[in-house]
């Protein structure tokens, strides 16, 4: 048996980065770029006023009250072509132009207008209330690096930028596949030795909740021959995963009816709890995850291996490991010899620290215990009792809730 350390080199180190492929920018929300994106215009494209009010030159209202006569106007997406003369204002509204000859904007609210005429009440040294020219950006500068995954705000950098599309990564392609005897689709009405397959829906909604495009081949009996024809439908993807039947009981038959097929293992069994069983290699040409049926080890399994295998294929690997420091709600004993990954709550203390209690119940059969968990608490192999207090590592699972 492998440590997880040592399992996760060998997964991440048989996968390489996808090709790229341009998207637009409707369609980019979430996914990663395979390049790094360059302005291609200046943001403002020109020094431009921040305020509504008057664009004036300062030396004409270092004394107040001062009068300018108003001799244009220069609104967003418009400019003024003359040029401010001394004794002059140029009527200003936020993200107009200003125009030449002045080198301040003085806001409505310290002004008076009168006809043609504004009374300035308040001086305004050079500079005030203007935007320089590329203030946020120039042209050519980078905005956005290779392997970031693509959220709202990176999606508006890239339009300020002027991209209407980008290039990212290939989705990676995984195929996904149940088995047991004992399964049924969801919302069928299972027999009485029966249930509902999780499972596979769980897998097929980790998979596109990480940017990739699962291809969910169904159910199999733990039956070889059949098995071993429902995962030829996995020829041509990026990874291959099954769940069930890969511990060492009598139906426990991926192993047997893969092998056939071409499966290479590279390991099976990781010092893990839950997820000890997992399996990993090759069917043929594609790396192939055997994870064990219990669901709450098939997701863990999923969080930490083929969210790995789905980084390296995304280029995100080594973009933050999604780990957190937490403080203990309570004491935990020493551990034993496999690394666990404990279903937590997290929550705040008095003083604003975020604090794992972990829940009473761990068994790895329990998704309704899983479904309230906020994340994986991490205790490392033989690690030593802990306090209530003590430092740990919890992989976040809702990690949109963790803002304080
Ligand atoms: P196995 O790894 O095949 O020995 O399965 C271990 C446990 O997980 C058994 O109780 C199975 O019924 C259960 N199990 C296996 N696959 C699934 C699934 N897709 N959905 C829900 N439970 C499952
Ligand atoms: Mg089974």
């Amino acid at each position: 048996m492998i440590s997880v350390e040592e399992a996760m080199a060998r997964v991440t180190a048989a996968f390489a980065p996808l090709p790229g492929e341009e998207v637009s920018l409707e369609n980019a929300l979430g996914r990663v770029l395979a390049e790094d994106v360059h302005a291609t215009v200046s943001h403002p494209p020109a020094d431009v006023s921040a305020m509504d009010g008057y664009a004036v030159r300062a030396g004409d209202v270092a004394e107040t009250p001062a009068s300018l006569t108003v001799v244009g106007e220069a609104p967003a997406g418009g400019c003024y072509e003359g040029e401010v003369a001394p004794g002059e204002a140029v009527r200003i509204f936020t993200g107009g132009t200003v125009p030449r000859g002045a080198d301040a904007v003085v806001m409505q609210e310290n002004t008076e207008r009168d006809g043609a005429t504004v009374t300035v009440k308040k001086s305004s040294d050079p500079g005030t209330h203007i935007r320089p020219q590329g203030q946020d950006f120039k042209s050519g500068d980078m905005g956005l690096a290779a392997g970031r995954r693509l959220g709202p705000h990176d999606i508006a950098l890239a339009a300020a930028m002027n991209m209407s599309h980008l290039s990212v990564r290939r989705k990676p392609r995984i195929a996904v596949l149940s088995t047991g005897d004992e399964l049924t689709p969801p919302g069928k009405t299972p027999g009485p030795d029966h249930i509902p397959g999780s499972n596979g829906p769980a897998l097929v909604a980790f998979i596109e909740s990480r940017g990739g495009e699962a291809v969910d081949l169904g159910i199999a009996p733990d039956d070889e021959g059949t098995l071993a024809s429902l995962a030829a439908g996995a020829k041509g993807s990026d990874a291959f995963v099954t769940s069930g039947g890969v511990s060492v009981g009598d139906h426990d038959i991926v192993h047997n009816a893969l092998g056939p097929c071409g499966l290479e293992v590279d390991f099976w069994g990781v010092a893990m709890r839950p997820g000890k069983p997992v399996m990993f290699g090759r069917l043929s040409d594609t790396p192939f995850f055997g994870f064990p049926g219990n669901p709450v080890s098939t997701l863990v399994c999923a969080v930490v291996f083929l969210g790995a295998a789905m980084d390296a294929m995304l280029g995100t690997a080594g973009r933050g490991s999604g780990e957190i420091p937490v403080r203990l709600a309570c004491e935990l004993k020493s551990n034993g010899k496999r690394q666990d990954f404990m279903r937590v709550r997290l929550s705040h203390d008095a003083e604003g620290n975020l604090t794992a209690t972990p829940f009473p119940k761990q068994d790895s059969a329990m998704l309704s215990v899983l479904a309230e968990a906020d994340g994986l608490l991490i205790r490392p192999p033989l690690a030593p009792a802990a306090k209530a207090g003590d430092l740990a590592s919890v992989i976040a699972l809702r990690p949109h809730l963790m803002a304080s």
